[in-house]
C-alpha cells in the first residue's frame, strides 16, 4: 500500500498535488511509522530538520534491536548453539541486503564498520601506507566532510605524499577544469563526496572515476549523504571504494559500510589485529582470515547491523525513485519558499542537488538563528558542518541547514518559513 502512495511521477509532484498527497492517510501512515516525530519540543509540535545529521528511525529498526537483545544475543560465527547461529544468519542477511542495495558483485566486497569516518580511516591506514609513497598524489575535493580530509592529511604526512584539492565554484560545484588540471600520473587515489552535506551538491562521481582510471588512480566515493537518496551501483560507477553511514539511512547508529572491490581488498593489509580477522595465530606468526573478515577484527556492532537490514527493508519497500521524486518536490518547494525572505541566500545552487536547504541571512549569525528556531521547535543544523574549508572558500562562519528526509512534508517547510520570518524580525 505504501510502495503505491510512493509510486508518484515527478509530475505529479507539483506543490498543490504534494500538499493534497501529504493528507492522503497512506502518507501519514508513513509518517507514523517513525514514533520518535510524534513529540512537542519546547511547546510546539517538533519539526525535524536534521536529516544529514541523522535521520530518525521507524519502529521497525528500533524494534529489531529490542528483539535481538530479547531473543537471540549471542556472539556471532564461533558459536555452534542455537543463539549463535540465529545471530550470525541475522548478521550475514544484512551483509547480503547491503550487496543488493549498492549492486556489490560479492557479499565478501562489504565491511561493517562504524561509520563513514571508519571506512575512509580503514582505506587511508591500510590501503595509503601499502601504497603511496613519496612524491604520490592524493586528489580530495574542497567540499570534503572532514571526515574525508583529515584521514588522508594523515596518512600524507605520513608516507611523503602531497594531498591536492579539486576548487569549488560560487554555486557549489566542483570545477571540472580544476579537476582536470590536477589529476596527473602522480595521483594514487581520487577520494570525493558523492553529495555534499553542507550544500546537497550531487558530484559527478562517474566522470571523476573513469577519469582516475585512465591515469592508474584508485578511487573512493563518500556516499554518506547519497545512499539514502539516489540509486547506488559500486559496479556501474566502477568506484574502488564506497563508503556510508547506517544513521543517515534510517538504521542505528555505530554501524557503517566500506565496499571494496575484492581484487584492492585482497591486495591489502588488514586494518586492526584481533579476533575473527586471522586464520591461524601463533607466536611465529599469524595468517589472516578470507575477506570481509580480514577487516572485521573483533566482536562486532551485532545488534545495530541486524536492525540495518529493517532500515534498507523499508526503503527498499518505499522505492528510490519515488523516494527521491518526492524530496526533490519539497526540495523545490523548500527553495521558492525560503527565497521569499528578505535578506536570504541560499548557499549551494548547483544545477544538480538533493535534500539540503543551506542558508544565510544577512545580519544574523546562524547560531542565534539556530537557538531561536529551537524554541519554536524547529530542529535544524547550524555551523560549519564539519566542512570548515569549504566555509572558508564560501566566505561564511558557517551557515543554517534544514536537511530533508522522507517524512519531512510542505507543511514542514512552511512552520520553518513562519519561524524564520519571526526570527528575523526578532533579531534583526
Ligand atoms: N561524509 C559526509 C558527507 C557526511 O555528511 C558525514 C556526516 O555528517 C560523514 C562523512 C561522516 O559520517 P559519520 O559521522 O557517520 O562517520
Amino acid at each position: 500500500m505504501i510502495s503505491t502512495i510512493m509510486n508518484a511521477t515527478p509530475t505529479m509532484l507539483d506543490h498543490q498535488n504534494t500538499n493534497k498527497r501529504l493528507q492522503d492517510p497512506i502518507w501519514a501512515e508513513v509518517r507514523a511509522q517513525f514514533p520518535i516525530l510524534d513529540q512537542q519540543v519546547n511547546g510546539r509540535q517538533l519539526v525535524y530538520l536534521d536529516n544529514a545529521a541523522t535521520t530518525q528511525k521507524p519502529k521497525r529498526v528500533i524494534d529489531a534491536i529490542s528483539t535481538y537483545y530479547q531473543e537471540y544475543n549471542a556472539n556471532i560465527h564461533r558459536g555452534l548453539h542455537s543463539l549463535a547461529e540465529r545471530a550470525t544468519a541475522a548478521y550475514e542477511d544484512t551483509r547480503e541486503a547491503v550487496r543488493a542495495y549498492i549492486n556489490a558483485k560479492e557479499a565478501a566486497e562489504v565491511i561493517f564498520t562504524r561509520g563513514t569516518t571508519e571506512g575512509i580511516n580503514l582505506v587511508a591506514q591500510a590501503w595509503g601506507r601499502a601504497n603511496l609513497n613519496p612524491g604520490d598524489e592524493v586528489l580530495i575535493s574542497g567540499m570534503e566532510h572532514h571526515s574525508n580530509i583529515v584521514p588522508w592529511q594523515m596518512i600524507c604526512q605520513e608516507r611523503g605524499a602531497k594531498l591536492k584539492v579539486i576548487a569549488v565554484t560560487d554555486l557549489g560545484e566542483l570545477d571540472m577544469a580544476s579537476f582536470y588540471d590536477q589529476i596527473t600520473e602522480w595521483t594514487k587515489m581520487v577520494a570525493v563526496v558523492h553529495v555534499s552535506n553542507a550544500l546537497g551538491t550531487i558530484n559527478p562521481v562517474a566522470e571523476i572515476v573513469q577519469a582516475a582510471k585512465k591515469v592508474g588512480a584508485y578511487t573512493l566515493v563518500d556516499g554518506a549523504q547519497s545512499t539514502a537518496h539516489l540509486e547506488i551501483d559500486v559496479q556501474a560507477l566502477d568506484v574502488d571504494f564506497f563508503a556510508f553511514s547506517s544513521h543517515k539511512l534510517y538504521g542505528p547508529t555505530g554501524i557503517g559500510v566500506l565496499y571494496g572491490k575484492r581484487t584492492v581488498l585482497d591486495a591489502m593489509p588488514p586494518y586492526q589485529g584481533g579476533g575473527e580477522m586471522i586464520k591461524e595465530v601463533s607466536f611465529e606468526g599469524t595468517t589472516y582470515n578470507e575477506l570481509p573478515y580480514k577487516f572485521e577484527a573483533g566482536t562486532p556492532n551485532i545488534a545495530d547491523t541486524v536492525a540495518l537490514l529493517e532500515a534498507i527493508n523499508f526503503v527498499n519497500e518505499l522505492g528510490k525513485p519515488a523516494m527521491h521524486a518526492y524530496e526533490q518536490s519539497l526540495l523545490t518547494y523548500g527553495t521558492e519558499q525560503l527565497n521569499t525572505i528578505d535578506g536570504l541566500r541560499i548557499i549551494g545552487q548547483a544545477a544538480n542537488k538533493i535534500s539540503v536547504l543551506s542558508f544565510a541571512i544577512d545580519g544574523i549569525h546562524p547560531q542565534d538563528l539556530g537557538i531561536l528556531l529551537d524554541t519554536y521547535g524547529i530542529a535544524v543544523r547550524t555551523g560549519h558542518h564539519c566542512t570548515q574549508p569549504l566555509m572558508k572558500r564560501l566566505g561564511l562562519p558557517g551557515t543554517t541547514r534544514a536537511s530533508l528526509a522522507i517524512y519531512n512534508t510542505t507543511s514542514e517547510v512552511d512552520l520553518l518559513v513562519t519561524g524564520l520570518r519571526k526570527a528575523v524580525k526578532m533579531l534583526r
